[in-house]
């Protein structure tokens, strides 16, 4: 599917860090195996799904086909008939489909459906009257699954059948189908609102574990490469933002850490509460305005310390202490700026 000389050092260049999750993915392409990256809220998953798109060469395919047949491996009855075909080019992101994991997510969605105007067109039984779901799309390509755990276990079960046999019963047609895909997928332990992955299911994946940035200095990279600028951030300032969200991570009161998001979100607001005030660039009263909208909601404090503080309350005595110590020290003493 695609070859090693593509997968060198910095195919994924839209993902910072992380060096031993780019090695995994690209052992795991190139080996065709199906993958599942498994890690919280906020890392980079999809960002780092979606740059594998990039990766893949271009295919040539049946023009028109909507199951991706190509002229040798032709899987639907219409490409099968048929004697000359012409073909088009599919670069790689058209190869790359997308399916976002969701309770309401259903088995027609990912197989396809009988169009009930052209059904009565063609007739009921007639394969033309049949739109192919995602599966059939992501033939010859990859299908990236989305939080795979947030959809029912009526459709872990259908797609257990494509992933063993390569192939679709389509109900009413009692034709099976062929469709090859490489199955990428995420999904966040953490998250509560999820189906239980079944063991054959996950058996059928290899699972690549994502983190928070390994060292601040990546995260600054991240928060540099992707953050909004409105004004200036001064050095001293965006390490401050990221050693005060490093330092909530590992604090032993919080449940549900804050993530990457949180970093670019108390960077961006704080340049905003910068800008609102005239000011020229970033002191640490801006991020500090900014702690409560960006924070409160994106952490979940131990349920023993949720009964006697508020997340609020929590931020405020985090920062303030970060403000007492070591690096805060600093601030406090060279830059005069303590709000
Ligand atoms: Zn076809």
């Amino acid at each position: 599917m695609i070859d090693e000389k593509k997968l060198d050092n910095d195919c994924f260049p839209d993902v910072l860090g992380q060096e031993k999750v780019k090695y995994d993915i690209k052992s795991a392409i190139l080996s065709k195996r199906h993958i599942l990256i498994a890690g919280p809220a906020g890392v980079g998953k999809t960002t780092l799904a979606k740059s594998i798109a990039k990766v893949l060469p271009s295919l040539s395919v049946i023009a028109g086909c909507p199951f991706h047949c190509t002229p040798a491996q032709r899987v639907c009855p219409s490409c099968k008939k048929a004697k000359e075909l012409k073909t088009i080019t599919l670069v790689g992101e058209e190869r790359f489909v997308r399916v976002q994991g969701s309770p309401d997510l259903t088995v027609e969605d990912l197989i396809g459906d009988i169009d009930p105007i052209k059904a009565l067109h063609f007739g009921p039984l007639s394969m033309e009257a049949f739109t192919p779901g995602k599966i059939f799309q992501a033939n010859n390509g990859i299908l990236f699954f989305d939080e795979l755990n947030r959809c029912p276990e009526k459709l872990q079960n259908a797609l257990l059948q494509v992933l063993q046999e390569k192939k679709v019963t389509i109900g009413s047609y009692q034709v099976d189908i062929e469709a090859d895909f490489l199955f990428i997928a995420t999904m966040n332990p953490d998250d509560t609102n999820t189906e239980k992955l079944s063991d054959v299911l996950l058996d059928r994946f290899d699972i690549i574990r994502m983190s928070y940035p390994e060292t601040a200095g990546v995260e600054l990279e991240i928060i540099d490469k992707y953050g909004q600028k409105i004004v200036a951030v001064p050095k001293e300032m965006s390490q401050f933002i990221v050693s005060f969200i490093r330092l909530l991570r590992q604090a032993k009161d919080i449940e549900r850490k804050p993530s990457v998001r949180a970093t670019l979100g108390l960077y961006e607001r704080s340049q905003a509460n910068a800008v609102l005030k005239k000011k020229k660039k970033v002191d640490l009263e801006d991020i500090q305005e900014a702690l409560f909208s960006v924070l409160a909601h994106r952490i979940t404090l131990r349920p023993a310390v949720r009964y006697v503080l508020a997340p609020e309350e929590f931020l405020q005595k985090e920062f303030t202490s970060m403000l007492k110590t070591g690096m805060g020290r600093e601030f406090r003493e060279n830059k005069g700026d303590v709000p």
